[in-house]
């Protein structure tokens, strides 16, 4: 059992809707296989109030309905399954889905993002998912602890960058590392060290997320001394990381070290001719809603581009 697409789609988040409107709108016939999380990371925020064009703001849920809509619209066939093998060995780039199905496609978008690391502590990704005081994201969720206090956890850029953010919005930052050093760049530990009201607990980690209905305090402990103590928070921000999802292309696409898959500066190309990746799979510096969908755009241009070179030189070697 074997298909023909034009234009493969992997992945749901903004960066796949995106490419999903634009390569429909061309008469592309995108078929797009939404991972098993459809709609992507926004599916497990809150309010996003940062996202151009919705002045109220919106649930990450909500905007996410629309971007499948507007996709939709236009034609866009949306597939609630995973594909987990591929092979783009040659022209045809071949794919499979769980069910077994190997599907053939002419160019393949790869929007599978990326997922924020957690540190795996009872009640942690459930109270992410329901907005209650667990975030991973500083400039996602940051504004709704104005005046409070909140704990942020972990070493590198990420948790310097957010723990230096939130501490322009919050009365208190704590900001717990696991070892006696941070292993983010000196400059943006200086501006860990200068901000007066962000308190780095060295050799820490956190054992507990205390509260019921929303987070209380933090529950820690220094592995140093073994002391124990809680520390008063609203919010408990993880930043130890993110994961982008891109194992099933391990072998196929040139990738860095973390496997963000690497694309040739200003366009979406990988190293695989008609195999073109955008959104967070291929970022991990800006790894906003709004950059994801404007490389998701670029993505299906280039798609777009690609084919109808394609067809001229087809058109070439017949005549
Ligand atoms: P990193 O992998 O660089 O750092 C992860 C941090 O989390 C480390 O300090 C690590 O501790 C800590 N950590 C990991 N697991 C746990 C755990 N279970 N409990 C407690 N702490 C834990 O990830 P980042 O997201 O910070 O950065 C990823 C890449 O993105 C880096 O190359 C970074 O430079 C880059 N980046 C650049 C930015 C910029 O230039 N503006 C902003 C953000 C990221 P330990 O050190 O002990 O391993």
């Amino acid at each position: 059992m074997k298909e023909h697409i034009k234009c493969l789609i992997i992945g749901s988040g903004p960066a796949g809707y995106t490419a999903a409107i634009y390569a429909a709108r061309a008469n592309m016939n995108p078929v797009l296989y939404t991972g098993e999380q459809p709609g992507g990371q926004l599916t497990t925020t809150t309010e996003v109030e940062n996202y151009p064009g919705y002045p109220e703001g919106i649930t990450g849920p909500d905007m996410m309905e629309d971007f499948r809509k507007q996709a939709e619209r236009f034609g866009t066939e949306v597939r609630y399954e995973l594909i987990n093998k591929v092979d783009f060995s040659g022209p045809i780039h071949k794919v499979w889905t769980d069910a077994g199905k190997e599907i053939h496609a002419d160019t393949v978008i790869i929007s599978t993002g990326a997922s924020a690391k957690w540190l795996g502590l009872p009640r942690e990704a459930q109270m992410a998912r329901e907005g209650k005081g667990v975030s991973a994201c500083a400039v996602c969720d940051g504004f709704f602890y104005r005046g409070k206090e909140v704990v942020v956890i972990g070493g590198g850029d990420t948790a310097a960058e957010e723990a230096t953010y939130l501490s322009k919005l919050v009365k208190k930052v704590h900001l717990l590392v696991r070892r006696d050093e941070m292993r983010a760049s000196k400059i943006m530990q200086e501006r860990v060290f200068r901000a007066s009201n962000l308190e780095v607990h060295w050799n820490t980690e956190a054992t507990e997320i205390l509260g019921e209905e929303f987070v209380e305090g933090v529950r820690i402990k220094n592995s140093e001394t073994g002391e124990e103590k809680t520390l008063p928070a609203q919010g408990f921000f993880v930043a130890i990381g993110h994961k982008p999802n891109t194992d099933v292309f391990k072998g196929w696409l040139d990738m860095d070290e973390a496997g963000y898959i690497k694309t040739i500066p200003g366009t979406t190309r990988t190293n695989i001719e008609g195999v073109f990746a955008s959104g967070d799979a291929q970022d991990n510096v800006y790894r906003q809603a709004v950059t994801a969908a404007g490389t998701g755009c670029m993505a299906a241009l280039d798609a777009e581009r690609y084919l109808a070179a394609k067809e001229v030189e087809e058109m070439a070697d017949a005549n």
